[in-house]
């Protein structure tokens, strides 16, 4: 009895002692890199109600319906709310009566929105870099052309709908005892997938590189004072030089320090961003690359990141990978991954589309870098190799 007592504690040593490890290593490494949110902000038109969620550093969110009353749910994880965000806001629109943002749980925030909207009359995408590190945008109403849906069924009850519907049914649940499975995560059955077929090689391709920011928007700003915009451009100028000598042709969002939307530094952000969406959807580019450069409120994060749609091609995916591994192998930079996200820019096109954040310029090594002539050769060379793998 005695040995099967030991042989039983032993187990549990066994068993218990590294999970709890492990489990204490992996929750303090989390705790450290939560992303703050700072503010949620509020705007109202007659076409639709904005929320934009301000956050010191990337975050993953999912989205999931609740009914009695409908509610739009909104988890941000990796994330901790400042106390100084206000908790409850009422709205004065037919597309949004009430906001309610908490803490949820250790490392993630929610955001409950009371809307009667149908699920193709809103959207949810994120923002990267400039003065906020990083953005969760909510539109809820008649979206138009740079959401997925245009039309608002008021009124319809959740059980209205057809049964392919993801709107999860259970009046009975607070929104605190709502389960992990009852996400829906942008599961909207709006475009087919549809896999683009290319021939071999650059010639004769059609590529749209944007460099990011610009104009007013001088996105990320160095330690010794570089900004992202004038990076992004001649990383961008190089990148199209390359590209031209082998046979491709290139259409850029800007060639110059300029916003890219004809209302300049009047635009909105996402007017902006679909701007420069729109230059590549109208081209009818084969691939979309987007320019960037990352930034943290520490100088230590440091490397390279590929980004894609998560709900997009796999074609998309693998341009962002392969750029990537073309820039990480020509800069020297570390591999900080491949990521799904939901970036405006590589949502909103239409082809395979990539958002590379080369560096980060918050670090004083990779600041003087991605701004040396070299560097800015090297990115481009990077890029450009990534695109050439891609095409096979
Ligand atoms: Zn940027």
């Amino acid at each position: 009895m005695r040995k099967i007592f030991l042989m039983l504690l032993a187990l549990f040593f066994v068993l218990a002692v590294p999970v709890q490890s492990v489990y204490a290593a992996g929750f303090s490494e989390r705790a450290a890199s939560l992303a703050e949110v700072k503010a949620v902000r509020v705007s109202t038109s007659s076409e639709k109600v904005r929320l934009v969620v301000d956050a010191g550093a990337e975050v993953n969110y999912e989205t999931m319906v609740l009914s009695n009353p409908q509610r739009i749910v909104v988890d941000l994880h990796g994330a901790w709310l400042n106390s100084s965000v206000n908790k409850e806001m009422v709205l004065d629109s037919r597309y949004v009566s009430k906001v309610r943002i908490a803490q949820f749980n250790e490392d993630t925030v929610r955001v409950v929105i009371e809307s009667n909207v149908g699920r193709n009359s809103y959207d949810v995408f994120a923002l990267e870099g400039g003065s906020v590190p990083y953005r969760v945008v909510m539109d809820f109403g008649n979206l138009g052309k740079s959401s997925s849906g245009v039309t608002i069924d008021f009124g319809k009850k959740p059980e209205e709908k057809p049964s392919s519907n993801p709107v999860i049914l259970n009046p009975d649940k607070k929104d605190n005892e709502a389960k992990p499975d009852a996400v829906t995560t942008e599961k909207k059955p709006e475009k087919v997938i549809v896999e683009p077929v290319f021939t071999k090689g650059i010639l004769g391709k059609t590529i749209c590189i944007d460099a990011g920011h610009g104009g007013s928007d001088v996105g990320a700003i160095g330690p010794t004072g570089v900004t992202e915009k004038s990076v992004t451009l001649k990383v961008a100028e190089q990148l199209q030089n390359l590209l031209k000598t082998a046979g491709a042709k290139v259409i850029m969002t800007r060639n110059s320090d300029t916003e890219v939307s004809k209302k300049k530094a009047a635009a909105s952000d996402i007017e902006e961003l679909q701007a420069r969406c729109d230059v590549a959807n109208d081209a009818d580019a084969d691939i979309f690359i987007s320019i960037h450069l990352d930034s943290f409120s520490s100088s230590t994060p440091s490397g390279t990141t590929g980004y894609y749609y998560g709900s997009g091609t796999k074609a998309g995916q693998r341009l962002s990978q392969k750029v990537a591994e073309g820039v990480i192998k020509s800069l020297g930079t570390s591999n900080r991954g491949n990521k799904a996200c939901n970036f405006y820019v590589v949502k909103h096109t239409d082809m395979p589309a990539t958002l590379c954040e080369l560096a980060f310029i918050s670090n004083n090594k990779e600041e003087k870098l991605i701004s040396s002539p070299a560097g800015v050769k090297k990115a481009a060379e990077g890029i450009f190799e990534g695109i050439k793998s891609f095409f096979g």
